[in-house]
């Protein structure tokens, strides 16, 4: 049994208040749990409450061991980290897996900064816990006990890996924060306008659109950056690094997705506002289903 528990489903900013209570207003934190298992989707401000709830329920049956997939770098992801309850804990093992820049920047080095003095009272090397962090691209893993993640660059302003984690022939696929790849060169009114860069780009958008469908090809949960809609991504968000709930939807449908999980809500956006797009976007399509994630929701398969 593999299943996805959601901590915080937030993109950008925590946004709490009397207008986000449904949905919640946490950011990115996914908790899964294959049978014995525990793994951790990223440190946004939901592993807060994550880790109060492994303390109380499963501290008692032994100390916490957890695979923890760092996605990016950006805030949102990582801010939750010093307030994780486990991280207190002597006996607590934590390996912590995320992206290595180009320039050798790592996810240690992020949070080691995030919690260096200026910042925060308890410093990276002052936690109790047994703390190891791998450095990854893209690759397969194999986590133990019949559980495997494999990691996929997403395009992103910052190196970013989209995970897939599957189990007894079940999968759940992670895709936050991504935009799709398009053609930067096919504005035919630009002074430097090429034919052929034009071509070349449509070619490239169209081969790394190919490669991510492939990655998530009949997955059974899909959780997918959904950030914006159509309209307000063509209006003044491109470039931004986020995906449209049509394009989110659009690529669930190519891949043979059975669930797909809206996520990365836009800070702004209310539980009114949240509850409107759901019943309009479950709509668009009977064949797939379509979830608004919101705090506290839980998914097996
Ligand atoms: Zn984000
Ligand atoms: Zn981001």
């Amino acid at each position: 049994m593999l299943s996805v528990r959601f901590w915080g489903a937030r993109g950008s900013i925590a946004s709490p208040g009397k207008e986000t209570v449904e949905f919640g207003g946490n950011t990115s934190c996914l908790e899964l749990r294959a049978d014995g298992k525990l793994v951790i989707v990223d440190f946004g401000t939901g592993i807060r409450l994550l880790g109060e709830s492994l303390l109380a329920n499963d501290l008692k049956n032994g100390p916490i061991n957890a695979d923890i997939f760092v996605t990016h770098t950006h805030w949102d992801h990582l801010i939750g980290f010093p307030m994780f309850a486990p991280l207190f804990i002597p006996t607590s093992e934590l390996r912590i897996y995320g992206p290595v820049m180009p320039e050798g920047f790592k996810v240690r080095n992020a949070l080691k900064l995030m919690t260096d003095y200026p910042f925060w009272p308890v410093r990276l090397c002052e936690f109790a816990a047994k703390l190891t962090f791998i450095d990854i691209l893209e690759t397969t893993i194999d986590l133990g006990a019949g559980l495997t993640v494999t990691s996929k660059l997403l395009n992103h302003p910052v190196i970013t890996l989209g995970y897939r984690f599957e189990y007894e022939g079940k999968k759940i696929v992670v895709v936050t924060d991504n935009e799709p790849f398009w053609n930067m060169f096919d504005d035919k009114s630009h002074p430097m306008y090429s034919a052929e860069a034009d071509y070349e780009g449509c070619e490239v958008a169209e081969t790394e659109n190919k490669k991510l469908s492939d990655f998530f090809k009949d997955v059974d949960i899909l959780v997918y950056d959904s950030a914006y809609t159509e309209a307000e991504y063509r209006n003044s968000k491109r470039n931004w690094g986020h995906t449209s709930y049509e394009s989110a939807i659009e690529n669930a449908k190519i891949s043979g997705a059975k669930n797909l999980v809206i996520y990365h809500h836009e800070p702004s956006r209310t539980d009114e506002a949240l509850r409107d797009l759901s019943v309009k976007y479950s709509k668009a399509d009977s064949g797939l289903k379509i979830i608004t994630a919101k705090e506290g929701m839980v998914l097996t398969v």
